[in-house]
């Protein structure tokens, strides 16, 4: 079984259906922290009365969204992710210009900063629902892919600490 992400409108990411360790894995608890930073705070939601324990799920802070699919994807291959957005948000120069990748609005994060979401590959149909503004859209992410990702944003993030270093550096040797 495939887990999936739920990102709502609003509030924390859900991760449904994901399967405990094996072997040496580090627990799930791990990974999301080894992927997102220790300072995240994963909750287990367990299944209410009565339901199945695997209805359970954790819900971590939405930022995380794609460290966390990454880290999911990486090591069980691939993961789905269930990205809700509101068709009568205007996609505005807040979300064209935004430096993360927290888009909610009409343009399904298409026009979002540097529109981290799209090598995501979208699956199945959009589906509106109309009682609750909500526009649903599937994708999935799989190793390959998390992995490029991941490696390229590392990359961007290594690079920013070292030309910090080296700015002033730089400047009294000019
Ligand atoms: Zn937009």
């Amino acid at each position: 079984m495939t887990s999936k992400i739920i990102r709502p409108l609003t509030g924390r990411i859900q991760v449904h259906g994901l399967r405990g360790p094996r072997g040496n894995e580090p627990t799930n608890k791990s990974m999301f922290k080894d992927a997102a930073g220790a300072a995240i705070r994963p909750t287990w939601v367990s299944a209410s009365d009565g339901r199945p324990g695997r209805e359970g799920y954790w819900v971590i802070a939405r930022k995380h969204l794609t460290e966390v699919a990454e880290s999911i994807a990486i090591r069980d291959g691939s993961v789905e992710v269930e990205m809700h957005y509101s068709p009568t948000e205007k996609c505005d120069l807040r979300c064209q210009k935004a430096e993360g990748d927290d888009c909610t609005c009409a343009c399904e994060g298409k026009h979002h900063g540097k529109a981290q979401h799209a090598s995501w590959v979208e699956v199945g149909e959009t589906t509106l629902i109309r009682g609750e503004g909500r526009k649903v859209v599937n994708r999935i992410l799989r190793r390959d892919q998390a992995k490029l990702d991941r490696d390229a944003r590392l990359q961007v993030m290594v690079r920013e600490v070292v030309n910090r270093q080296r700015g002033p550096h730089e400047q009294t040797n000019a």
